[in-house]
């Protein structure tokens, strides 16, 4: 298998929402000719009007056009039914035809359907992604992916549109290591909120706090990008919703369990986060955790 997937191959995408919609742009802006589906008709739409890409009538539809399928959808629920349902995605597809599942699922999860896919002879990739929306709509993502290396080796140049990418190992790899990734980025997130709320208190100016965090050894991507852009500012909209991060720590929880470990910290940081999403709702902005934190503080609880 040595035939790249390069420009103009025909790219099934799923899922245009804040992230594949920049995602799917740059696959456009790269030569890649692209069919798109998602639940939300009006973000086809308007995908389809910004760039003249052409909408799927359904999903069989779109697996039997496409060199490529791509999902980047909210959770593995979301994959498992677009991919295997009777209607879905392998109903239609050719043999040849690479799946790639872009969003951040789980491991455990991933797993199986790469096991269940790969009797019916379709290799699936797991490339989640990392950088947010703006990184996504720069092609600057980091791509964590898993799955057969002569395959995924086939898909780099397509891939390398969008960020890059960093081979991980075999199937579900990919999947296991963004987990990892989201726990860090959640617990610093959080901590670094604690933090800043708690010096604020003693009278500290939160502004100041945050330069010198970001000079010092408690600095993270927290301190240097959420903070500055999101939280000081207060606009609260990076475009990742709390009930994402929330999945990821259970998609980590899940992991740990799986692999039957102890592990106190990430218990503590995703019940926190599963309380700040039923207290804020699904869709506020990951850096709102900020608020539910001020709200604790307040409270004394
Ligand atoms: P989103 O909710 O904005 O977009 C998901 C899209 O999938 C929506 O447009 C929705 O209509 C569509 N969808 C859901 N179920 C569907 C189905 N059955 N068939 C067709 N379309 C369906 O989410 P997002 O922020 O774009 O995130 C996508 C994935 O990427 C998630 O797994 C998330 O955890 C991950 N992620 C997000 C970010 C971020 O900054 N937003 C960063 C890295 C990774």
């Amino acid at each position: 298998m040595t035939n790249k997937i390069s420009p103009p191959a025909l790219i099934g995408f799923v899922g245009l929402g804040n992230m594949g919609y920049p995602m799917a742009k740059c696959l456009v802006a790269a030569g890649y000719q692209l069919v798109v589906a998602d639940l939300n008709t009006e973000a086809v739409e308007k995908f389809c009007t910004e760039t003249g890409s052409s909408s799927a009538q359904n999903l069989q539809d779109l697996a039997a056009k496409s060199d490529v399928v791509i999902t980047m959808l909210p959770e593995g629920n979301a994959v498992r039914q677009v991919l295997m349902s009777e209607d879905g995605i392998v109903s239609g597809l050719q043999q040849g035809t690479i799946l790639i599942d872009m969003s951040s699922c789980s491991p455990v999860g991933t797993r199986k359907l790469a096991g269940e896919l790969e009797e019916l002879d379709f290799p699936l990739i797991d490339a989640p992604v990392s950088g947010g929306v703006y990184k996504a709509a720069e092609g600057g993502l980091s791509i964590m992916v898993g799955g057969e290396k002569a395959v995924v080796e086939r898909c780099l140049p397509l891939l390398e549109v969008m960020g890059k990418p960093f081979l991980t190992g075999g199937p579900a790899s990919g999947h296991a290591m963004k987990a990892m990734n989201n726990y860090l980025s959640a617990a610093s997130l959080a901590i670094a909120s604690e933090a800043v709320i708690l010096g604020s208190k003693f009278g500290l100016n939160s502004e100041v706090m945050v330069d010198i965090l970001n000079a010092s050894t408690g600095r993270s991507n927290s301190t240097e990008h959420k903070f500055p852009t999101f939280i000081l500012p207060g606009t609260f909209n990076s475009g990742f919703f709390i009930g994402l991060m929330a999945k990821d720590l259970r998609l980590a929880r899940e992991l740990a369990e799986a692999e039957g470990t102890s592990t106190d910290i990430l218990k503590l940081v995703s019940t926190m986060w599963d309380k700040a999403e039923a207290e804020l709702g699904f869709k506020a902005d990951n850096t709102e955790v900020y608020k539910y934190l001020e709200s604790q503080v307040k409270d004394g609880s």
